[in-house]
């Protein structure tokens, strides 16, 4: 049984308009900051058994959220899908300053596929230019300390949950500075044990704008002097997106030269590539006041008597753009009122920046609201932009957009690949436009998505010609492709 809402009774209830913020705004503490009477950081040095430390290295077993961040199961953390990690080794020249950890993975994709064999690496080679990989090595304990030294942190006291701290911040080399033109804040929380605990910094994000990067360190223990946590964890999104389990460690080892080896040098000049001839016109009619628009990830655009509204805003920042530029050159020059995700994965959210840019209220799946308003609302200060104040508004069940010259519906269709996942049937054009149930090739079994759709559509009587998708296929798809893969049920 379908049921049908129509637009004006969800905005009653769910257009809600963005207030609050995920972190606060990485402004620099300014110099000169109240002083307190916790310990200084020559004195968490020695109770971190740093003071003759250059290097360190240590083993272990870890583990990384499943597909990775922004692919998950749920838009929202918690994230328990994880892969474990076996044999990691991570080593750490302080002073370069470089990094290497790795280890073997046997990692499940997008829920169902068999488990794969790899190597899982996190590699910050030395003089690398970019914050994205430093911050690895700021964010450790050791790398911390070392950079409250180097860059003369100020202290304060703080209190989280109830418990007092130490916290040092510093401000990252003036060479290194986001696209603003700031340079990066990192902050330390110190125990009453002199003991790092926690760590945290910025970094500019497209979508997700200033993104907090936590460092949470527990379970210290002494290997021979140099204090290591135990357990070692790293939030993104405020959810943990990586972990290390340690079981052995040591300063200063004798093999750091093949624990991190010199990086090769790049062999021969990178030309750019090839300007590619974007067409004119990428815009194909679907009939009745609808067009696909392709090239990369498609979008699906409907036109209605005063606005228009987009299904999907493609893989990045620019091909966002480029829809919106293909609207305008190829179909119309009306607002674009709503941009509609299919779901909350990083690949198919990229795009949504410039139309939030030009005004559009973001459509998604109930389930996806919290998060994807959280992203876009975080404020932009590395980026040197605005903070965004996005209109968001949930779907559940099955929402209508309709006017007397058009209709969509937007079908929210329960799958394992993501609990926040809408599809668009058209059905005076007699289209159903999804991403991600991609059908099988000829004669292969079809992944479980997209049997959960067939069967959707098939209980629901949901009725349309053109399967057409977010990927583009190489052949024409119908509804009955669809149902074939559930055939044999
Ligand atoms: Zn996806």
């Amino acid at each position: 049984m379908i049921r049908y809402t129509t637009i004006p009774a969800i905005l009653s209830l769910l257009l809600l308009v963005s207030c609050s913020n995920e972190s606060e705004a990485p402004v620099a503490t300014q110099a000169g900051a109240e002083t307190n009477a916790g310990p200084s950081i020559e004195e968490v040095s020695v109770a971190m058994g740093l003071d003759n430390v250059d290097s360190l290295m240590f083993t272990g077993t870890a583990w990384r959220i499943r597909n990775s961040f922004r692919q998950t199961l749920t838009a929202s953390p918690p994230w328990p899908e994880r892969d474990q990690i076996s044999n990691w080794t991570q080593a750490i020249d302080l002073n370069a300053p470089a990094m290497l950890g790795s280890g073997d993975t046997f990692s499940s994709n997008l829920f169902f596929d068999p488990p794969a064999v790899g190597t899982h690496v996190i590699n910050v080679p030395a003089n690398t230019e970019s914050w994205r990989q430093q911050l690895e090595i700021w964010l450790t304990p050791w790398g911390f300390v070392k950079g409250a030294q180097r860059f003369e942190a100020q202290s304060s006291a703080v209190e989280m949950d109830g418990i007092s701290y130490t916290m040092f911040t510093f401000l990252s080399p003036e060479s290194m500075i986001s696209p603003s033109g700031m340079r990066y804040t990192v902050n330390g929380y110190v125990n009453t044990d002199n003991l790092v605990v926690r760590t945290e910094t910025w970094v500019e994000d497209a979508f997700m704008g200033d993104m907090r990067v936590v460092g949470v360190y527990d379970d210290y223990m002494s290997y021979n002097g140099l204090m290591v946590p135990l357990s070692i964890e790293q939030q993104r999104g405020e959810g943990g997106v990586f972990g290390i389990d340690v079981s052995s460690a040591s300063a200063n080892p004798t093999n750091l030269s093949s624990l991190i080896p010199a990086p090769e040098s790049s062999a021969g000049e990178r030309g750019s590539p090839p300007a590619s001839e974007v067409p004119a016109d990428l815009t194909q009619a679907l009939g009745d006041g609808a067009w696909l628009v392709g090239g990369g990830y498609q979008a699906m655009v409907v036109e209605f008597t005063d606005h228009l509204a987009v299904f999907e805003s493609g893989q990045s920042e620019s091909r966002g753009e480029q829809i919106i530029q293909q609207i305008r050159d190829n179909i119309s020059d009306k607002e674009i009122r709503y941009i509609i995700n299919s779901h909350p994965h990083s690949d198919h959210t990229a795009g949504l920046v410039p139309f939030i840019r030009e005004g559009a209220t973001l459509v998604t799946h109930d389930n996806n609201v919290d998060f994807l308003r959280m992203a876009l609302t975080t404020s932009r200060t590395l980026l040197g932009e605005e903070t965004f104040v996005p209109e968001v508004m949930g779907i559940s069940g099955v929402g209508v957009m309709e006017d007397e010259s058009n209709r969509i519906e937007l079908h929210a269709v329960p799958n394992l690949h993501t609990d926040g996942m809408l599809v668009a049937l058209l059905p005076s054009q007699g289209v159903l436009f999804q991403a991600d149930f991609t059908l099988p090739q000829p004669g292969a079994e079809a992944n479980p998505f997209v049997k959960t759709l067939a069967r959707y559509i098939e209980e629901s009587d949901v009725q349309f010609e053109q399967y057409l998708a977010v990927h583009a296929a190489q052949v024409e798809q119908t509804r009955n492709d669809l149902l074939a893969t559930i055939a044999n049920e």
